[in-house]
């Protein structure tokens, strides 16, 4: 039987194969972008194989799940966690405590719930406001044209860095045209904030569109470790 560390590094080739491939169609260095792999739903033993395999940037979307699964990694050696779940404003404090990254500001109420949060724990936190790309209500994110206000605020929030914006291509659609969107709106951001130039988009369906789009960090869950819902 395959060992979960041989699965998960032939999962991980295949999708920097995939990566190297999309930056090279689109012109880009492999370097500008950053595999963010989303162990949601998958053990800390994952996270640990993950690491010794070479990855240093992994994803979470819940804020017990994360706290506990990062609790058990002793000294978290150098790995970076980013939040890209919905955050909801009552636990944006707590989030603020131990994650590095947060993808998915996109209300004033949960930037100011960062903000507190880091200067309480007394850390700076990298913080990516979440733009909506459809209509349809609860996915998270914030309208097209609210999302230059909150990289505002979150600029001058005192403990949070504004780093870019995220987000999640719609459920139906075309996601080379929503990246797009997001793009300009990237754009405009970093127009007004030169050091805001991250781009966080893209997952396992749609990795490809981004790069094009111009990612700079992808957040690839299934495609490397395998279907949550058939792990149980
Ligand atoms: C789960 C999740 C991902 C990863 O999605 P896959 O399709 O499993 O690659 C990326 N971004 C967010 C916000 C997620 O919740």
């Amino acid at each position: 039987m395959i060992s979960r560390r041989d699965q998960l590094a032939a999962a991980l080739a295949r999708v920097e194969d995939r990566i190297a491939a999309a930056c090279a169609h689109a012109g880009r260095p492999r370097s500008q972008v950053t595999l963010v792999v989303v162990t949601k739903q998958f053990p800390a033993s994952d996270v640990v194989l993950l690491h010794e395999l070479g990855i240093h940037d992994v994803g979470e979307n819940r804020d017990q799940e994360a706290a506990e699964k990062f609790a058990d990694l002793p000294g978290r050696g150098g790995l970076r966690l980013h939040f890209v779940g919905q955050v909801q404003s009552r636990k944006a404090g707590h989030v603020a405590s131990y994650a590095d990254v947060v993808h998915s500001a996109d209300r004033l109420k949960v930037i100011a719930a960062l903000d507190r949060g880091a200067a309480a724990a007394d850390r700076r936190l990298s913080v990516l406001v979440q733009v909506a790309l459809d209509e349809a209500p609860g996915r998270g994110g914030a309208a097209l044209g609210d999302a230059g206000r909150l990289a505002d605020a979150t600029a001058q929030a005192e403990s949070l860095d504004l780093r870019g914006v995220m987000a999640v291509a719609p459920l139906d659609g075309d996601p080379a045209a929503a990246f797009g969107r997001l793009r300009q709106v990237a754009d405009g951001i970093r127009s007004a904030h030169p050091d805001a130039g991250w781009i966080s988009a893209g997952m396992s369906a749609d990795l490809e569109a981004a790069v094009v789009a111009g990612a700079t960090h992808l957040r690839v869950g299934t495609a490397i470790l395998g279907s949550r819902a058939s792990h149980g």
